[in-house]
């Protein structure tokens, strides 16, 4: 088995639970080569409670930390970018970064932001204000591919989030051709900018969905893709580091994969699962 990394982590400094050193400290538990940290971005906007306030505290830890645990584990300092910043439009990436994450957890129509992943109350907001799912799966996929395009990020962030809540199939059914078509069609587009697809084990740690984003047959095309592919848990606190990870590595392994991408000091490299 390779050792364990995971650049999908939150803290106090955002909408996670535990200090920068509690998740680290965790992490070396659980055995982990590398830790990044992936706080979410500074949108300026009014209704976004999770962003980083306290920008240069963040990374001056994250620097103090790194040093503290040089030869323990290797730090990696990330933010996880939002598609849209009040004022600017599209973020900015901070050169403070060694790595950025770039998620779509809003989609946007006319009247404003709705979000996929706060509540099933929200998602049906948005579903009224788009008018149908194929109309509210575009909105959102086509917010995150021009985000793509247009932001230089690493790692494609919980591409099919709007699924966060369809555990089931209590909002739709996912598996109709129309829906999968579609989903399909856009990845295809991502994939053509040629950033790692993030499998990402966070709604299961927070008790959502019992398998990774992205679904299986999206996972699928992303094998035939040849697309790189990174395993990270979106942890927000120091129980769920590692969250399923053993479990979506061999599920990884069964739908065909044998590599995913590692971050190390030089960048990003393949290496086995
Ligand atoms: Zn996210
Ligand atoms: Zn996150």
């Amino acid at each position: 088995m390779t050792t364990k990394s995971n650049l999908h982590t939150h803290s106090l400094y955002c909408d996670g639970r535990n200090t920068i050193d509690e998740m680290i400290q965790a992490a070396i538990r659980a055995g982990f080569e590398s830790l990044g940290f992936s706080g979410h971005c500074h949108t300026g906007f009014s209704f976004d409670d999770c962003q980083i306030t306290d920008i240069d505290g963040y990374f001056n830890e994250l620097d103090a930390e790194k040093r503290k645990y040089a030869g323990v584990i290797t730090i990696f300092k990330g933010l996880e970018l939002e598609s849209r910043v009040e004022g600017l439009g599209r973020p900015v990436i901070d050169g403070r970064c060694d790595y950025t994450i770039g998620s779509d957890h809003l989609f946007w129509t006319k009247e404003g932001p709705y979000s996929v992943d706060y509540t099933p109350e929200e998602w049906n907001n948005g579903l009224k204000a788009t008018g149908s799912i194929e109309k509210l799966l575009e909105c959102y996929y086509e917010e995150l591919c021009s985000f793509a395009e247009e932001v230089p990020f690493d790692i494609i962030g919980h591409v099919d989030l709007y699924t966060k809540f369809n555990e089931g199939g209590k909002l739709f059914d996912e598996s109709l051709p129309k829906y999968k078509d579609l989903a399909l069609h856009y990845i295809d587009r991502l994939a053509r900018t040629g950033k790692i697809f993030e499998i990402n084990t966070g709604a299961i740690g927070k008790g959502y969905r019992d398998t990774p984003y992205p679904s299986p047959f999206i996972l699928r095309r992303l094998l035939e893709l040849n697309a790189p592919i990174i395993l990270s848990s979106d942890s927000h606190s120091t129980s769920t580091i590692n969250c399923y990870f053993d479990q979506a590595e061999q599920m990884l392994k069964e739908i065909g994969f044998t590599e995913q991408m590692r971050l190390t000091e030089n960048g990003f490299v393949s290496v086995p699962l």
